[in-house]
């Protein structure tokens, strides 16, 4: 079975094939399937002297680029468009006019080359990258922390989420990018603290666990980034070794912070689905790329006897595999809606992942 994936929500032009591995080579071991071809073009420079990514220049970025990575992604797999068996397209959530760009795009292209198309939840993508990877039988528990969300959801299957907790302001790649920009650190932020907080003593500060011990486990990171602000300001003008201490202090309390709100998590699910357990942590999203971040997660799962999995780093910030790799999975549990339908709908800037296999109605805001 071979998948085009095209995302385009963010800042990240991608297009990727997979390949399905067959049932004979799906053993225990076997990844789920085969990336093709995955090319990323990130639009990072374009938005690096705003601070931050602009709506409009990245659609314009998207149209001018989109062709081109199609055709490169297809090129790399070395299939033309009347080998695949499906077209699988991010159609939300995310900024609407890169959403636009993708979603028309691989409508044109499905509807010219006759082939289904599958319009996939964005953190849908994150979600199931774990299984493109790794055989994981459901349910397991994901961590999805990324520039724009920051959530624990139950995987019960494909199209099946339970949200268990979010965040009430931040999400922690925002708070990674914030605490970044305050200290004068490049952007993108998150990248450039983990950098940063290598050479830094993370005991130095005492900063904040927000939401610490609260029974629905919730996030916040706003107040956290204002405890390092003000421990900036009381120390300026700040030395490099302060500025390394802030950022693994930083790290520190939040390391400390999803390890608390996880146990709670299963705490919540042990009671309210005992027969259910998940079987794994996974983390996805661009901020699982920090690997103390990660060490810290393994440890908790350690201590709580769970298979603990994250994807390459390649597969935790935006691209195309995973949004092929949710289309493959969605045509083979038969989740892929009619072609009227689908020809019909528009992209959705706001798309909450437990509303799963839901039809793409209500669109927009
Ligand atoms: P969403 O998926 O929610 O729509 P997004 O597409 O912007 O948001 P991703 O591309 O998944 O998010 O991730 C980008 C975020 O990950 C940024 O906030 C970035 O700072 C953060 N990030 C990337 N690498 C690291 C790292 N090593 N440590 C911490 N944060 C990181
Ligand atoms: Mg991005
Ligand atoms: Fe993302």
């Amino acid at each position: 079975r071979l998948v085009l994936g095209i995302e385009t929500s963010c800042d990240e032009t991608a297009a990727s094939v997979i390949e399905g591995a067959s049932s004979a080579e799906s053993g225990a071991s076997a990844p789920y399937s085969r990336i093709l071809s995955n090319v990323v073009f990130s639009q990072i420079e374009e938005h690096a002297a705003f601070g931050g990514v602009v709506p409009e220049i990245a659609a314009r970025a998207h149209v001018s680029a989109l062709d081109r990575i199609v055709a490169a992604a297809l090129d790399d797999a070395q299939v033309g468009l009347a080998d695949l068996d499906a077209i699988a397209v991010t159609a939300g959530p995310g900024l609407i006019g890169g959403l636009m760009v993708g979603f028309m795009t691989a409508k044109a292209l499905a509807f010219g080359a006759e082939k289904p198309l599958i319009p996939v939840n964005h953190l849908e993508g994150h979600a199931l990258t774990a299984r493109l990877t790794d055989r994981l039988p459901f349910p397991y528990l994901l961590l999805l922390v990324s520039g724009g969300h920051t959530q624990i959801v139950l995987v019960k299957a494909v199209g099946e989420y339970e949200r268990l907790g979010t965040t009430i302001d931040d999400a922690l790649g925002e708070a990674f990018d914030k605490t970044a920009k305050l200290l004068d650190l490049p952007y993108p932020g998150g990248p450039n603290v983990e950098k940063a907080a290598l050479a830094g003593d993370g005991t130095r500060f005492l900063l904040p666990r927000p939401l610490k011990s609260k029974p629905r486990p919730d996030f916040s990171f706003s107040g956290l980034k204002t405890a390092v602000r003000q421990a900036a300001e009381n120390l300026a003008p700040l030395s490099d070794q302060d500025v390394a201490d802030l950022c693994a202090s930083f790290q520190v309390a939040v390391g400390d912070t999803l390890q608390d709100r996880l146990r709670r998590a299963l705490e919540s699910v042990a009671d309210q689905h005992p027969s259910g357990m998940p079987s794994a942590l996974v983390v996805a999203g661009g901020v699982a790329a920090n690997a103390y971040l990660r060490t810290s997660l393994e440890a908790l799962c350690e201590d709580r006897r769970l298979r603990f999995v994250a994807p390459p780093l390649a597969l935790c910030t935006d691209n195309g595999a995973m949004i092929a790799h949710a289309g493959l999975e969605r045509l083979l549990a038969g989740l892929v809606p009619l072609p009227d339908e689908v020809f019909a709908l528009p992209p959705r800037s706001r798309w909450p992942l437990d509303e799963g296999a839901a039809p793409l109605v209500g669109a927009g805001k």
